[in-house]
């Protein structure tokens, strides 16, 4: 590695422990306030998905969104999340994952979140069977996971 890829990967290293969005929570004309999450990673995009999918165009897409995505589905699956609490609680309804998709190791904490907040209902869009049935079985109220069917089957 020559210095100056060494220097470049200090800095990168530097900047992923440093950032931090400003807000974690997203507001656009597609999702309204919602909790965005990645699609690489997270979704298995289908034929349906390349054609329609409001994340990989637009606002959505620029690199700050993705970064902040990135941290996001990251800082769902830490212990503390007072933060995203806070910023959700005046909400009347916050949309989840308004792109990408929620993946397990999220669950907890998303149960977490719903019940710290008592005004805000909570629901979303998921391609994962799995994750509608860990998330509606559970009953926990105002939280619930929509399963999204096209052409293709959810995974
Ligand atoms: S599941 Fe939704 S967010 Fe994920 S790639 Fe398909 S349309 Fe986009």
């Amino acid at each position: 590695m020559t210095p100056i890829e060494e220097a470049l990967d200090f800095a990168r290293s530097l900047r992923g422990k440093t950032y931090h969005p400003g807000r974690l929570l997203s507001d656009n004309d597609k999702t309204c306030i919602s909790i965005n999450l990645p699609i690489k990673g997270h979704c298995t995009p289908t034929k349906r998905c390349t054609q329609d999918c409001y994340g990989k165009s637009g606002h959505l897409a620029y690199p700050n969104c993705h970064r902040k995505q990135k941290f996001v589905s990251k800082y769902l699956k830490q212990k503390n999340i007072d933060d995203l609490i806070t910023e959700c609680k005046p909400y009347l309804g916050i949309r989840l994952n308004g792109v990408g998709d929620l993946n397990p190791e999220h669950l907890a904490q998303l149960f977490s979140l719903a019940r710290s907040c008592h005004r805000p209902p909570f629901w979303g869009l998921t391609r994962k069977f799995n994750m509608a049935t860990a998330v509606n079985g559970a009953r926990t109220p105002k939280l619930t996971l929509l399963l999204s069917v096209n052409a293709k089957p959810p995974d």
